[in-house]
C-alpha cells in the first residue's frame, strides 16, 4: 500500500488509543488500523470526520463502518498471514483494505455498481492488493471457495447456508444476524465436514444484507 505514512498519523494513533480502551486487544489489528488511512475511503465533504469512531454515511445510501466495528470483526475473524477471507460488503473498501494490510488474501463482493467501481479505482491509486467482484454476495463466491474465513459487514436474517459450505474446516465466518433494525454479531466455527459452532457477541446496528440469502430489496 502507497501512502504518506505521517498524513493524518496523530489522529490515527488517538482513535488506537480509543480503541484499546474500549477493549480491543489484538495488537495486529490495532497496529494494521494505525497504518490505514481511513480519510480515503469516506466521502469527500465528510473527511473531518475520517477519525471520529463513528459510522459515516457513503454514496447510495450506504455506510463505511464505525473503526470500533471494523477492529471488533477483525479481531473476532482472527486472520493469519495468507489467510484467504471473503468480504460480503465491499461499501467504500477500508474492512477490506485493513484485511489486505494485515496480508490476508481477500476477495470482496459489493452488489452496488458504483462503490465496486470506486473502490477499484481507490485501491488502484493507493496499490492496494484485493480481488474485487460485483454481484450478489449473499450466495458467496463458489468458484473461489473454499476460504479460510468470510466476514459479512451487512445485515443477514440468517446465516446463509451457501456461506458455510465455501468455509474450510477449521473457518470462521463472522456476521451480524438478527432483525432490519439490530443484530447479534456472530461468530461460526466449522469444525468438521458437518459441525458448526455459532456464538453470539455483541449487538451492533447495520445496513441490510440483500440478495437471494438475505433481504429482499424493498
Ligand atoms: N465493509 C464496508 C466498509 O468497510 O465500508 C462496510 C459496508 S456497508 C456497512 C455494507 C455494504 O454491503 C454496502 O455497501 C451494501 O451495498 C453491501 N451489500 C448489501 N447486500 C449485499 C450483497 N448481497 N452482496 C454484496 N454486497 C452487499
Amino acid at each position: 500500500m502507497v501512502i504518506n505514512p505521517k498524513y493524518f498519523l496523530e489522529e490515527r494513533i488517538k482513535l488506537v488509543e480509543s480503541l484499546r480502551r474500549k477493549g480491543i486487544k489484538d495488537e495486529r489489528v490495532l497496529t494494521t488500523i494505525e497504518k490505514v488511512p481511513r480519510e480515503i475511503f469516506v466521502s469527500d465533504d465528510q473527511k473531518e470526520k475520517a477519525y471520529i469512531d463513528n459510522a459515516l454515511p457513503i454514496e447510495c445510501g450506504q455506510s463505511i463502518s464505525q473503526p470500533y466495528t471494523v477492529a471488533y470483526m477483525t479481531e473476532l475473524l482472527d486472520t493469519f498471514e495468507g489467510c484467504k477471507v471473503l468480504e460480503i460488503g465491499t461499501g467504500s473498501g477500508y474492512q477490506c483494505a485493513i484485511l489486505s494490510v494485515l496480508g490476508c488474501e481477500i476477495y470482496s463482493i459489493e452488489r452496488i455498481e458504483f462503490l465496486h467501481n470506486k473502490v477499484k479505482k481507490i485501491f488502484a491509486s493507493f496499490n492496494i492488493k484485493a480481488n474485487l467482484f460485483l454481484g450478489d454476495g449473499s450466495k458467496g463466491l463458489p468458484e473461489f471457495a473454499p476460504f479460510d474465513r468470510i466476514i459479512v459487514t451487512a445485515a443477514a436474517p440468517d446465516i446463509p447456508s451457501s456461506l458455510i459450505s465455501q468455509l474450510k474446516i477449521g473457518g470462521k465466518i463472522v456476521i451480524p444476524v438478527g432483525s432490519r433494525n439490530e443484530q447479534i454479531m456472530t461468530l461460526v466455527i466449522r469444525s468438521s465436514s458437518n459441525k458448526y459452532e455459532i456464538i453470539r457477541k455483541d449487538s451492533f446496528r447495520f445496513v441490510p444484507l440483500i440478495g437471494e440469502e438475505g433481504w429482499s430489496n424493498e
